[in-house]
């Protein structure tokens, strides 16, 4: 190794030793608490919020709870006995937190509900997220677009799919959607060929792909033996991957049967690979960029006593407060602007959705 060399080594390690860990005890320890990595959303969230925290001097406490309730309450758990300042916290089960959010509470520890709100605890200071009614919103107005139902008579038969009913947002989603899908119903260009409507009939526990893909198999043998169906709500691209293949499955795609619309949520690669292909109609894109900046901003902000900047302190009721919270604007992405959004923004490379 040449002098030089070793110099810029070993004043780098100098420096690494002295700026950064200096910097992270000045600020504390944050936990942040993910659902899954079985979706690569929740993985670039996790990311970002790391990278977010450490550039602003925190030490990150990040853990994965493989959609296993007990597993986030003692990941949570552990958290507070690490000695976490604030917790960040994208719940599994939205209801199942109160006594170990009580647990924080007693020790003055911050709340910041992520993504997912936190339900019936009065112990959640804060909650960044997208306007995620309007996620339902652009997901029903896109399938509504792709089976051109504002402009065609119809009627166009389509199959509602919802988001996991332990999920807050699983609801906003769904009356997002109806609130558009509802009229047309009942004005008889879309007909619900199956008859289930109403989260109690067309919730996705735990957003199970393969849970969705079985209720399409049956509903297709059910309802669609002599009839076609034109479109089919999916809360979220891992759903329609498995609605995408039960279609398959039995013919749709080829031949005189066209793929119906579907929908989907959070522009994941396979399923922008998969609107590219002409399969998938469109996606939601949600930048988890832009989420864990205004995330960090709260946590900033809670921890300088401060109140942080939010945008909506109506819609949030959690069952005891509402909790303030800021909403990102959510964007539908389809084959004619993919480029322009998720390439544009910088989301993802050209190569990667190759
Ligand atoms: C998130 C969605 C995601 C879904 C499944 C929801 O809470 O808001 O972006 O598609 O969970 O992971």
């Amino acid at each position: 190794m040449s002098i030089l060399k070793y110099m810029t080594t070993a004043a780098m390690l100098a420096g690494l030793a002295f700026a950064a860990p200096a910097a992270a005890q000045e600020k504390g320890l944050v936990g942040v608490a993910m659902p899954t990595k079985s979706s690569a959303r929740w993985i670039a969230d996790g990311d970002n919020m790391v990278k977010v925290l450490k550039e602003r001097g925190y030490q990150v406490d990040l853990q994965y709870a493989e959609d296993d309730v007990p597993n986030q309450l003692s990941q949570i758990e552990n958290m507070i006995t690490k000695g976490a300042k604030v917790l960040v916290v994208a719940s599994i089960d939205g209801t199942t937190l109160s006594d170990v959010l009580q647990q924080a509470a007693d020790q003055k520890i911050k709340v910041i509900a992520y993504d997912r709100l936190i339900r019936d605890t009065p112990n959640v200071d804060y909650y960044a997220t997208f306007d995620n009614f309007q996620v339902g919103v652009q997901q029903a107005t896109s399938l509504v677009k792709g089976l051109k139902a504002d402009t065609e008579k119809g009627p166009f038969h389509i199959e509602l799919f919802g988001g996991s009913p332990d999920d807050n947002n699983a609801y906003f989603f769904y009356n997002g959607a109806m609130s558009v899908l509802q009229p047309l119903i009942d004005k008889g260009t879309l007909i619900v060929g199956s008859g289930q409507t109403g989260m109690d009939q067309v919730a996705t526990l735990r957003w199970d792909g393969a849970t969705a893909q079985a209720r399409m198999d049956a509903i297709l043998s059910s309802t669609y033996s002599d009839k076609k169906l034109n479109g089919v709500l999916s809360p979220y691209d891992g759903i329609s991957i498995g609605i995408l293949s039960s279609l398959k499955g039995v013919g749709y795609g080829s031949g005189d049967m066209p793929m119906p619309i579907v929908s989907g949520q959070d522009a994941e690669v396979p399923s922008v690979k998969s609107i590219l292909a002409g399969e998938q109609y469109s996606t939601i894109f949600k930048d988890t960029r832009e989420l864990a900046k205004v995330t960090v901003d709260m946590v900033d902000a809670a921890m300088s006593g401060k109140e942080p900047q939010v945008n909506d302190t109506k819609t949030y009721d959690n069952g005891k407060k509402v909790v303030p919270s800021y909403l990102l604007k959510p964007v539908i992405v389809d084959k004619t602007n993919w480029k322009e959004v998720l390439i544009g923004s910088g989301y993802y490379t050209e190569a990667q959705l190759k």
